[in-house]
């Protein structure tokens, strides 16, 4: 069923657990999720982004998303991923997205909040909630690099934050990254935890794929409530691809769809996710 993530989000933080944000853009990738989430009984969230945009038509695969949304047996969330504009999350919402991430995380501290709130102020009264972003999660191939001008969340500037824009999660910037880490992830777990002190919203790991499972632990143990896996479901099904290259196409399909399941399934044990459907 289409669920409410705030409601989700915050049952997780509670439970001292996470709920996965899975990041999606084509029908394997879908269907295998929400396969892992039936299976597993648990609440997830699937989401698209504009860097999808040049693979998939969001428009037209939103309709997919919605339906096999409220299809489900278990609560899925439709959510959009760093939006980098107003325009593009009110296309979002428009086709059928029920939560969106406002990410104006590369701009200074007094606009970034300028910008949630503008933000929070439209879409609260539709009832969607907004997911911000304080410090700054990159994009960079090198983590070294990435680390050597890294911005991290500020926990002093966390509650002013969260309350003068009134955003209804925070994503932490606390040394991870997107993509594949070219070198061993090296998280601040103090900025972790003096986020959780400073503020109540749940708060967000982005950049999760290839972060080690006891590091994952530690993260959800200090009051991480959402983790966002993309890279590891596109390694799953490579690796699927990779091994199956004589079969036909039918068949290799169905394979990539397997591999994501087990990835999501993975994932969806390790965050203590499983079993929390009900
Ligand atoms: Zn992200």
């Amino acid at each position: 069923m289409l669920a409410d993530i705030r409601y989700w989000e915050n049952k997780a933080k509670e439970g001292k657990y996470a709920i996965p944000h899975f990041n999606v853009w084509n029908a394997e990738m879908l269907m295998g999720v929400i396969d892992a989430a039936e299976e597993a009984k648990a609440p997830i969230i699937i989401s698209f982004g504009t860097g999808f945009v040049g693979n998939t038509s969001f428009e037209d695969f939103s309709n997919m998303m919605v339906s096999m949304a409220k299809a489900a047996s278990v609560p899925v969330i439709c959510h959009w991923d760093h939006g980098r504009s107003m325009e593009i999350i009110q296309n979002a919402y428009n086709h059928g997205m029920n939560s969106v991430m406002r990410d104006a995380s590369a701009l200074p501290f007094e606009e970034n909040i300028k910008e949630i709130k503008t933000a929070v102020d439209y879409f609260h009264p539709l009832g969607i909630p907004v997911e911000a972003e304080l410090g700054h999660v990159g994009n960079e191939t090198v983590y070294e690099e990435a680390l050597s001008g890294y911005k991290y969340t500020d926990p002093s500037q966390a509650a002013e934050f969260v309350e003068r824009t009134g955003c209804d999660s925070l994503a932490v910037a606390i040394g991870n990254v997107h993509g594949v880490y070219s070198s061993e992830p090296k998280l601040n777990f103090d900025v972790v935890k003096a986020c959780r002190d400073a503020v109540d919203v749940p708060l967000v790991l982005h950049g999760a794929s290839g972060i080690g499972d006891e590091d994952i632990r530690k993260c959800i143990s200090l009051g991480i409530a959402k983790i966002n896996i993309h890279t590891e479901l596109c390694q799953a099904a490579m690796e699927a691809i990779n091994k199956n290259t004589d079969k036909p196409f039918l068949e290799l399909e169905r394979a990539v769809r397997a591999a994501i399941k087990e990835r999501a399934l993975y994932k969806i044990r390790l965050f203590g996710d499983d079993g929390k459907a009900n």
